[in-house]
């Protein structure tokens, strides 16, 4: 016969079968008195396995470990998608540039440079050898963010289920401590 896990006010869980639906059970934590539910509600109560009657069952290694993985790789994958994000958004380049636009602009400048300008800008070139020529700034940080992204979008994504994970498990258990004010003997 299963064994459900009705918890005590004070957390301990309380291992109760079908037949002791509508009764009451002396918790051995802290000696209070419980009403055990109807078996509707008990059927809802989660199934405890090969449990003996009476134990009071420990917390399992991955109850307690689990919430302790999701906050380190919570913590881990905020911290890298932050440094990721302050690298980008505080850098001087301006970023959503396509090349055409980039060089659009390059060439609204150039048009409203004085004609020896143009002229200086096109021996430096030539002087400094245009098959060796450097592309720009722009197009080497834009190209550094690039391959950046997907990191930064991923560890965002990873730390934000982590961390909601985290707060479900510990959120969740501590509601279902405080919602299980049943009545008292
Ligand atoms: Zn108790």
């Amino acid at each position: 016969m299963p064994q459900y896990a009705f918890r005590c006010d004070c957390t301990a869980t309380i291992p109760v079968g079908i037949a002791q639906a509508g009764s009451s059970v002396r918790c051995e934590q802290c000696s209070k008195l419980m009403e055990v539910p109807g078996t509707k509600v008990l059927r809802t109560l989660p199934i405890l396995e090969d449990v003996v009657a009476g134990a009071v069952p420990k917390a399992g290694f991955a109850q307690r470990f689990l919430p302790a993985l999701l906050l380190a790789i919570a913590a881990l994958s905020l911290t890298t998608a932050g440094v990721l994000a302050k690298e980008r958004w505080f850098s001087p380049i301006e970023f959503g540039h396509t090349e055409e636009e980039f060089f659009a602009a390059f060439r609204d400048d150039a048009l409203q440079d004085p004609p020896a300008r143009v002229w200086d800008h096109w021996k430096y070139l030539v002087e400094s050898g245009l098959p060796v020529h450097q592309p720009p700034d722009y197009f080497v940080i834009n190209e550094y963010f690039e391959r950046r992204k997907p990191w930064l979008i991923g560890s965002s994504i990873l730390g934000a289920l982590s961390l909601g994970m985290f707060l479900v498990l510990t959120f969740g258990q501590s509601k279902g401590r405080l919602g299980s004010t049943g009545p008292s003997a």
